[in-house]
């Protein structure tokens, strides 16, 4: 085709109609074409179509609603677009389709519509001349003016674009190589227009109504462009303010990656890294440390290794590798505040005080673990609270009840899942500082299972000569605990690992006896329990009588905790009271009233001071104190749980008291005993060790050989005792195990008492070994018992 001849479209074009967009010449579109009708003109004409002009279509836009595209043909659009179809891509998913793409040529007008179906075929009419463009060789005078218009407001929009856009510079080269009378239509294409628009513009055939109808078109583009850019800029202002802080955050941790969030924990990274260089953590740790870190810099985030390495990390910054507390040390000072936090108890503070004087002259702590064993509630753990508190140290506690696994005390290796470190470094980690006091709570209820044996771990902890370097699985580097005070508690040392025992100073802390008692409550436990409940000495008053009662009727122990729970139920019922405001007066004498001699000279004394109970009406000043007697105490803590019923049960001959030793404390013990005729067998129940039952067998044969010194006789009034008899003894509460030689005399006492007849005094209770030849061998542990 030469430049400058016009091209015809044939004058039978088959018809496409589409519901998407309108085709305007010079424009390119893709159409999905998948109503029966336009899929038959796609089948029959575009892909058996052998020549270049059967490709041509004539492209109507369909503006009848959609949806009611069935067999009849709606009413067409009189003007379309005849294209070239360029692209048929068939498909069958979802519904079998093809998608078209077209390029439109020019307008046509619908003469006549041949025929419908398959598709429809109509004779038309070409109504813009085609041209081969091949340069803007037409006039600008025969343009006019709109023309020349348009032009500059193309112009002008195709230069607010982006001209680094490869296809943006080919648009504008475009507007100066193409004819004027082609731009509207492909502008109109371009720049955003409703299909309502697009189809005026399709429907506007001459040349100068096309140029008005598009000018207001593109100044609408331009204006929105413009107000585009304007609050792009703005934004791009802020955007920059954002690079403007952002550069020097990058300037202090040193690093600089693109996605925000990536970048934030890349600096914890490197802040992570920093601590870990200026900490003061071994060497070994720290070769450890830098080298995790290298492989955390290269994982990614989402690994669950990361979270892992990194606690592991932060765990070995925390660690006071290098941090410790200044000793303070002054015997003189720890003197006196073991005395003032604790009464009584000589034998171990004076202990304490010789380990603590060794420590200050040797300067140095290797030597032995202290270990209190006592009963509980003695005030083992108050005492090493105070330890610390005399060398300035911080103080921990570790319970070790019932550890049965050795990842308990050593952790457990990083490659299992939830793994942490033991106790001894989360204490460490704790505390804060490398030379705490560690109390390392109740050691003897340590147990063993298949995890491995905790007191085996303990021995390296504990031993001077190994701890300094003490590996957890989890650190996995050595740690120095050769600073760290080491103090373990017990309740017996019978079930203490024999090693672990080995390495410790076992120091006794007995029982107190009621004297003691009575002292520590009103020198400890009463002033601590009032405080506790803000109350004042103006508020309530208990006498030592009272004390007295609780630690005789309400409690049994060897220790003060239940007496000191005790106390804190009376505050509490007295808090009551004083907050009510409402507190009546006793009357003095009431007290009297079923109690002992002691009671009823205290009451006479103190007669003014009121009693808790209410029975009175009379109000008092507020600031009177409330007496706590015995009517109060049963008022609160209920009527008393321990009654004497020993004078009761020794009210027949044939029963003794013993005093027996166990790891909560001395109790004491009955042993009964009976006859009846039989072949003289021993019968012994209530759980005995051996040891127990040779007593017994060693009291009877000692009894025997001396009947007749202390006129003992069985029941037909022979000497030989077991003449026709049997003899039972029991030893009651029978689920408890009870071994021990020092019952001997009780049982020589309570078969005795039985042969005679004569009861035994029931205010004593006995301990003591026999020998065959009737000597009672030496006692010791009294005060425990
Ligand atoms: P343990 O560790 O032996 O089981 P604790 O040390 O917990 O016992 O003591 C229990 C309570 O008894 C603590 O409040 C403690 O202050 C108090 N206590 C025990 N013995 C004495 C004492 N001799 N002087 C003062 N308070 C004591």
């Amino acid at each position: 085709m030469a430049a400058g001849s016009a091209i015809q479209i044939p004058t039978r074009l088959p018809l496409l109609l589409t519901h998407e967009s309108v085709l305007l010449p010079g424009s390119t579109m893709r159409t999905s074409v998948d109503s029966p009708r336009n899929m038959q003109l796609v089948r029959s004409r575009l892909l058996k179509g052998t020549s270049l002009r059967s490709t041509i279509i004539g492209v109507i836009p369909n503006t009848s609603d959609p949806t009611s595209d069935c067999d009849d043909l709606p009413n067409l659009h009189r003007i379309g677009t005849a294209a070239l179809a360029v692209q048929v891509v068939g498909s069958n998913w979802p519904k079998p389709h093809y998608t078209l793409l077209v390029t439109g040529l020019c307008r046509f007008q619908i003469l006549q519509l041949l025929k419908e179906k398959p598709y429809p075929v109509a004779e038309v009419q070409q109504l813009d001349r085609l041209e081969q463009f091949t340069n803007g060789h037409k006039s600008e005078e025969e343009l006019g003016e709109l023309s020349e218009q348009f032009y500059k407001y193309a112009v002008q929009l195709v230069e607010m674009l982006d001209m680094s856009v490869p296809a943006v510079a080919k648009l504008r080269r475009l507007l100066d190589n193409l004819p004027r009378e082609a731009l509207p239509d492909i502008l109109t294409s371009i720049i955003r227009t409703t299909n309502q628009e697009k189809l005026q513009i399709l429907d506007a055939v001459r040349l100068e109504e096309r140029f008005k109808m598009t000018i207001p078109l593109l100044v609408r583009q331009i204006e929105g462009l413009k107000l585009l850019q304007k609050t792009r800029k703005s934004k791009q202002d802020d955007d920059k303010r954002v690079v403007a802080i952002r550069p020097n955050r990058r300037i202090t941790h040193g690093s600089i990656t693109e996605d925000e969030e990536e970048e934030e924990d890349h600096d914890d990274v490197v802040m992570l890294e920093k601590k870990i260089r200026t900490s003061s953590m071994s060497e070994q740790a720290l070769k450890v440390c830098l080298k995790e870190i290298k492989r955390l810099k290269k994982m990614p985030q989402s690994m669950p290794e990361y979270a892992l390495t990194r606690n592991y990390l932060e765990l070995m910054v925390e660690l006071p590798w290098n941090k410790s507390t200044k000793d303070r040390l002054e015997i003189r000072a720890a003197r006196i505040v073991l005395d003032n936090d604790h009464y009584a108890m000589e034998k171990l503070k004076k202990r304490v005080l010789e380990y603590l004087a060794v420590r200050q002259l040797k300067n140095n702590l290797k030597g032995p673990i202290l270990c209190f064993v006592g009963p509980p509630g003695v005030g083992k753990t108050s005492v090493g609270r105070s330890i610390a508190k005399t060398l300035g140290r911080e103080f921990h506690r570790i319970a070790l009840g019932g550890v049965c696994d050795q990842s308990d005390i050593r952790g457990h290796r990083r490659t299992y899942v939830g793994s942490m470190p033991g106790r001894i470094i989360n204490g460490l980690k704790t505390v804060g500082v490398n030379n705490p006091v560690f109390l390392l709570d109740e050691v003897d209820k340590l147990a063993k299972s298949l995890q491995g044996d905790p007191a085996a771990a303990l021995l390296e902890v504990l031993d001077p000569e190994q701890n300094h370097s003490f590996t957890d699985h989890y650190l996995n580097v050595a740690f120095d605990l050769s600073q760290v005070l080491f103090i373990a508690t017990a309740n017996t040392t019978a079930t203490i690992p024999p090693a672990l025992l080995d390495r410790m100073e076992v120091i006794q802390v007995p029982g107190y006896t009621q004297e003691e008692k009575i002292e520590i409550a009103h020198r400890h436990l009463i002033p601590k329990q009032l405080e506790l409940h803000g109350l004042t000495p103006q508020q309530i008053q208990i006498p030592q009588v009272t004390t007295l009662g609780i630690i005789t009727r309400y409690t049994r122990e060897a220790g003060v905790r239940a007496l000191d729970r005790k106390l804190g139920a009376i505050c509490r019922a007295v808090a009551v009271k004083v907050a009510e405001g409402q507190h009546k007066e006793a009357k003095p004498d009431r007290a009297e009233v079923g109690e002992g001699e002691d009671c009823k000279e205290h009451i006479t004394e103190d007669a003014k001071p009121e009693s808790i109970s209410d029975t009175a009406d009379l109000s008092l000043p507020p600031e009177m104190p409330i007496l706590i007697d015995f009517h109060a105490l049963k008022d609160i803590l209920g009527p008393p749980m321990y009654d004497m019923e020993v004078s009761e049960r020794l009210s027949q001959p044939g029963v003794a008291v013993g005093l027996a030793w166990t790891p909560l404390g001395g109790e004491i013990m009955f042993v009964e005993a009976s006859r009846m005729d039989g072949e003289g067998q021993l019968t012994l129940t209530g759980q005995l060790g051996d040891v127990m039952k040779e007593s017994a067998h060693l009291a009877i044969s000692w009894l025997r050989s001396n009947a007749k010194r202390y006129q003992l006789t069985n029941a037909s009034g022979s000497f030989d005792l077991l003449d026709n008899t049997d003899i039972h003894l029991h030893f009651p509460a029978g689920a408890v195990t009870k071994d021990g030689p020092s019952a001997g005399v009780t049982i020589v006492t309570c078969l005795a008492s039985l042969f005679s007849g004569r009861l035994v005094c029931s205010d004593v209770a006995m301990t003591g070994e026999i020998t065959l030849r009737g000597l009672v061998l030496p006692v010791s542990i009294i005060g425990e018992k």
